[in-house]
C-alpha cells in the first residue's frame, strides 16, 4: 500500500491534528448532518439538540425517509435538506410546504448540502455511496467527523490526500478511532509500537463455525451491546466492520497492517489502545454509545458536556479480552489481505461485502457465504489484473462498480454451494 502520500496525525500539517492547536471553539457553530436520519445521525442530533445555543444546523441529507428528514429539518431549522433518490423531490418539497427551508434530491444534491458552508460536517451516509458527499465538504477545508469509514476504505489515501491539499480536519468519529486519536495524543510518531482496537466479537463470538454458516438475519442483527444501522450490524456479526475499521485506521493515522492489531473484547468498554515505546499503554474508555465519540468531535478542540451514560467500572466489574478468531471470522483476515494487497483491492473489499450483505439480506445467501462471497472477488479481481493505484474518487468509484459487477456475477455459484 501507498502511505508516503498520507501523513501521520501526528505531522503538523496532517488532516487529523492530534494535539489541540487551534483556539478553544465560542460562538455558534455551523453544523451539517450528512445521513441526518440514521443511527449516527440520531446520536450527533441528540447532542445538538441538547445545547440549541451552540450549534446553527445549515443541512441535513437523507436517503428515502422524507417524512423523517423534513421533521428534522422543521425541528433544526436546517436551512437546505438533501434527499439521495430524484424521484422523492416532489415528496421532499410537499413536506417541507409552508417553510422556507431548500431543498434537493439525487447526487448532485447531497454534495450540495456538503458543499455549503457549515464550520462542522458530520459524514454519516452508510457504504461507497457517502464517498462523494464527504469529499465535497472535505474540498471545501471544513473539519469533518468521519463516521462514514467507507470513504477510507474505497479511497483512503486519496481521500486523505485531498484533505491535507484542501487544509480540511477530519476528526475520527468511529469508537475505536476516535478512541486511538485520543490515546495517539499521548506520544510521537517514532515512539508508537502499535494500535489496539476492540470488537466486541459480535453475536456469534462464542459460536462453532457450522452455527455461524447458518446463522439467521434475525441472530446477526441481535448485537450484544451497540445500536446501530442494518449494515454495520450484520458487519460486526461477521467481523467484516472490524475489518473495515483495521483498513480505516491505517489510512486516518498512516499505520501499516502490521502495526494494527484487534483484541476481543466481550464488553465494549474499552474503544481502542495505543502501545508505546517505552511499552505504556494508553486507551480510551467509555459506554458503548457513539454520542462518546461523536461529542468528542462536535466540541473539538474542547470538551463538551456528555449525553451518554457516565462509566461505572465497579458496577461492570469485570473486563475481559480476547485474541481474534481469524477462522470462524474469515473476513477479518481478507481485510489484512486487502490491506496488503492495495491498489484498489480494499476497495474490492467493501464492494463485494455490500454486494454480501445485501444478498443474506434478501435471503439468497447464507450467513457463511458473506465472507466466501469477498475471497472470490477479491481473488477474481487479482486474477483478472485489475489492480491499480487509485489517483481520483472516480477511480475509486469505477472499481466500487465494477467489483460489485463481478461479486453479482459469483453470487450464484456462491448461493449454490454448500460450505
Ligand atoms: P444507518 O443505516 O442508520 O444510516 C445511514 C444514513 O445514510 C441514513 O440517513 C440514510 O438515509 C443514509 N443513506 C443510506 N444510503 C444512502 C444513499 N445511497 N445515499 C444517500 N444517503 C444514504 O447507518 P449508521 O449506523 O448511522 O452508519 C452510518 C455510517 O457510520 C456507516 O458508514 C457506518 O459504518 C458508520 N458508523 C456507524 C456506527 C454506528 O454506531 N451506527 C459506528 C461507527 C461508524
Ligand atoms: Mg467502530
Amino acid at each position: 500500500m501507498v502511505l508516503a502520500a498520507v501523513l501521520w496525525c501526528g505531522d503538523p500539517m496532517s488532516a487529523v491534528p492530534l494535539k489541540n492547536d487551534q483556539p478553544a471553539h465560542d460562538g455558534v457553530r455551523s453544523v451539517s448532518v450528512l445521513g441526518a436520519t440514521g443511527s449516527i445521525g440520531d446520536s450527533t442530533l441528540d447532542l445538538i439538540r441538547a445545547a440549541p445555543d451552540k450549534y446553527r444546523v445549515e443541512a441535513l441529507t437523507g436517503n428515502a425517509n422524507i417524512a423523517g428528514l423534513a421533521k428534522l429539518a422543521k425541528e433544526f431549522n436546517a436551512r437546505f435538506v438533501a434527499v439521495a433518490d430524484p424521484a422523492r423531490l416532489g415528496e421532499l418539497r410537499a413536506a417541507l410546504a409552508g417553510t422556507d427551508i431548500g431543498c434537493g434530491a439525487g447526487e448532485s444534491a447531497l454534495i450540495e448540502a456538503a458543499a455549503r458552508p457549515a464550520d462542522w460536517v458530520m459524514a454519516a451516509i452508510s457504504g461507497a455511496a457517502g464517498l462523494k458527499p464527504a469529499l465535497a465538504a472535505v474540498d471545501r477545508g471544513a473539519t469533518v467527523a468521519l463516521a462514514n469509514k467507507e470513504c477510507l476504505v474505497c479511497a483512503g489515501d486519496f481521500f486523505m490526500s485531498r484533505a491535507v491539499a484542501a487544509n480540511a480536519r477530519i476528526l475520527p468519529a468511529d469508537s475505536e478511532h476516535n478512541a486511538l486519536y485520543q490515546a495517539l495524543a499521548s506520544g510521537n510518531r517514532h515512539e508508537l509500537l502499535r494500535v489496539i482496537i476492540t470488537a466486541s466479537g459480535g453475536p456469534f463470538r462464542t459460536w462453532a463455525a457450522e452455527d455461524i454458516e447458518q446463522a439467521t438475519l434475525a441472530q446477526a442483527l441481535k448485537h450484544p451491546n451497540w445500536s446501530m444501522g442494518q449494515k454495520i450490524t450484520i458487519d460486526s456479526a461477521s467481523m467484516m466492520n472490524k475489518g473495515l475499521e483495521v483498513i480505516e485506521a491505517s489510512y486516518l493515522f498512516a499505520l501499516s497492517p502490521d502495526e494494527i492489531d484487534v483484541l476481543v473484547h466481550p464488553q465494549s468498554i474499552v474503544h481502542g489502545l495505543v502501545e508505546f515505546a517505552d511499552h505504556s499503554v494508553v486507551a480510551q474508555l467509555g459506554a458503548p454509545d457513539m454520542r462518546i465519540p461523536i461529542a468528542h468531535c462536535l466540541g473539538w478542540p474542547d470538551r463538551i458536556p456528555g449525553r451518554a451514560a457516565r462509566l461505572d467500572l465497579a458496577s461492570i466489574g469485570q473486563l475481559t479480552f480476547e485474541a481474534p478468531d481469524f477462522v470462524r471470522f474469515p473476513g477479518l483476515r481478507l481485510a489484512y489481505d486487502a490491506l496488503r494487497t492495495g491498489n484498489g483491492a480494499t476497495t474490492v473489499y467493501n464492494a463485494a461485502n455490500e454486494v454480501a450483505v445485501a444478498a443474506f439480506i434478501a435471503g439468497k445467501i447464507r450467513f457463511g457465504a458473506i465472507a466466501r462471497l469477498v475471497e472470490d472477488t477479491m481473488n477474481g479481481w487479482v486474477r483478472a489484473g485489475n489492480l491499480a493505484p487509485l489517483g481520483s474518487a472516480d477511480d475509486a468509484i469505477a472499481v466500487d462498480h465494477s467489483a460489485r459487477k463481478m461479486a453479482a456475477t459469483l453470487l450464484p455459484q456462491i448461493a449454490a454451494k454448500a460450505s
